[in-house]
């Protein structure tokens, strides 16, 4: 292809009101593949099964797809109302709008023998199913309709008209062989004596998945169709349906499955499958992108960390790779920790403010530069915003712990009693809280007094946070200097040596 601005992917879900992960992935390899190239992007909602329609699918998706980062070129879009449009010259972008065009070419197909009226009842078609499986056979239907006389078939086209009925419509599978030329998989021969007379047009005047996906990505001029490697198998009947409709087909690129580290198909047993759940645990949206873009694609460089605008530069099908994608939850976490920490503290510190609230911390009464200390502190520990929480409840309420806790190792009961007293004493006179200062006059102290470091630092600190670990005491007292102040320090010096004597 000359002209790369001519690229044309598309996204097609099906409104089921979640975004799993492995089509968040097809969403943005698509999306990443037209920009690349300076091509467009293509959301299309394939809403042809309307058992399976959920009320609401369209805008949650799109909503999902902004908080990424995604926004596709044409198709539907999210508008600032909240409501959701369609842009671009070649819609409608939902499926069941689009029914007539559908019709007029399986119509076609009949007329060229290429499809096929079936009247079987569902009864019919489980028995013969059940047959066929008894006989070690791959269940498919045996052209029974296909077979019979034109007589046979206007009479049982009368009835079904007289009873307010339709038929189906099935594609006929012609001889011979059918290359899938995939760009990551290669070449893939399929036998088509393997391949059923797939139902094409449905008893409800609906088309199916098959036929509507090669009508509308010829109509919408896709070039490239990119989508997850189990609709392969399908591939073949595409080819065969584009075939018959004398069009040239698409391009495919079909993604490597995704895996549990154990190399089992990611599932929702095993943990999140939905891209919600991550957003909601606190991974940042630009993280997720980052790491779903390397479940199979690899740039072949020791660079990990991209900007959506460094994928558009570098993403490339060809470094897609073909083997499976482990979902590694400890690379998300590196990857999101490594983000989090060039967060300046005080857009941290908003960031985190919805998942204190999720731990039912309130924030509200906080000054913000105290809730920017406290992000500073945490920053290079987070792995994910949602474990703020609980890293951090003890800087807004005092926390419980066992007494045993305040006792350095190489210290006593007794011991660090008296140096909490002293170090009391001592911060009741001092006014000066920065985390400087504090280092300063509190190791003078120690010098002055003969005590280790440890028989005072540490009680200091666990006096302060109740954690066994935690950021250390000069960071954390400094901080809650800026919040609840001065006072509340005191108040848990006193708390620790009330629980030491
Ligand atoms: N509607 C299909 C899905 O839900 C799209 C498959 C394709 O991209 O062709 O995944």
């Amino acid at each position: 292809m000359a002209d790369k601005s001519l690229i044309r992917t598309r996204f097609a879900p099906s409104p089921t009101g979640f975004v799993h992960i492995g089509n968040f992935r097809t969403a943005l390899f698509s999306h990443l593949w037209a920009r690349h190239n300076g091509g467009t992007s293509i959301l299309r909602i394939e809403d042809t099964d309307q058992n399976r329609k959920v009320e609401g699918a369209i805008e949650y998706l799109l909503r999902v797809m902004k908080q990424m980062g995604v926004e596709f070129d044409e198709g539907f879009y999210l508008k600032d109302d909240g409501t959701t449009g369609e842009r671009g010259d070649f819609g409608p972008y939902l499926q069941s709008q689009r029914l007539a065009l559908y019709q007029k070419f399986a119509d076609q197909l009949i007329s060229q023998k290429q499809a096929y009226y079936c009247f079987c009842s569902e009864e019919r078609l489980n028995d013969l199913r059940k047959e066929q499986v008894a006989l070690k056979k791959p269940p498919m239907y045996d052209r029974h309709c296909y077979n019979l006389s034109e007589e046979q078939k206007q009479k049982l086209m009368d009835e079904f008209k007289a009873s307010g009925k339709n038929p189906v419509i099935r594609f006929f599978i012609p001889e011979g062989q059918t290359v899938v030329k995939d760009l990551i998989y290669g070449h893939i021969t399929y036998e088509n004596r393997v391949l059923d007379d797939q139902v094409i047009i449905k008893s409800d005047g609906f088309p199916t998945y098959h036929l509507a996906v090669v009508v509308d990505d010829h109509h919408m001029q896709i070039t490239h169709v990119i989508r997850g490697e189990e609709w392969i198998p399908s591939t073949p009947k595409h080819i065969l349906i584009y075939k018959a409709l004398g069009w040239e087909p698409t391009l495919f690129a079909h993604l490597p499955l995704i895996l549990n580290p154990d190399k089992s198909k990611l599932s929702k047993r095993q943990g999140d499958v939905a891209t919600e759940d991550y957003l909601k645990k606190g991974y940042l949206p630009q993280v997720l992108v980052n790491f779903v873009a390397m479940l199979g694609w690899n740039p072949k460089t020791e660079q990990e960390i991209f900007s959506m605008d460094d994928l558009v530069k570098q993403f490339d099908l060809s470094k897609v790779n073909k083997s499976g994608a482990v979902f590694d939850l400890n690379k998300l976490d590196w990857i999101s920790s490594q983000y989090i920490r060039l967060i300046p503290d005080k857009e941290l510190a908003d960031l985190l403010v919805p998942y204190w609230k999720q731990n039912g911390i309130n924030t509200d009464k906080s000054k913000i530069e105290y809730l920017t200390s406290i992000a500073g502190l945490e920053k290079e520990r987070l792995k994910k915003l949602s474990e703020i929480g609980e890293r951090t409840g003890y800087f807004f309420a005092a926390p419980d712990y066992n007494p045993d806790l305040l006792v350095w190792k190489k210290s006593d009961k007794e011991k660090t009693r008296r140096a909490l007293e002293r170090l009391s004493e001592l911060l009741k006179t001092e006014e000066n809280f920065s985390q400087g200062n504090l280092e300063i006059v509190i190791k003078k102290f120690i010098a002055e007094n003969n005590f280790d470091n440890g028989s005072v630092l540490w009680p200091l600190r666990v006096a302060l946070t109740g954690q066994e670990k935690s950021p250390g005491p000069f960071e954390v007292c400094a901080t809650l200097a800026l919040g609840p102040g001065k006072e509340e320090i005191l108040m848990r010096l006193n708390r620790a040596i009330q629980k030491l004597s």
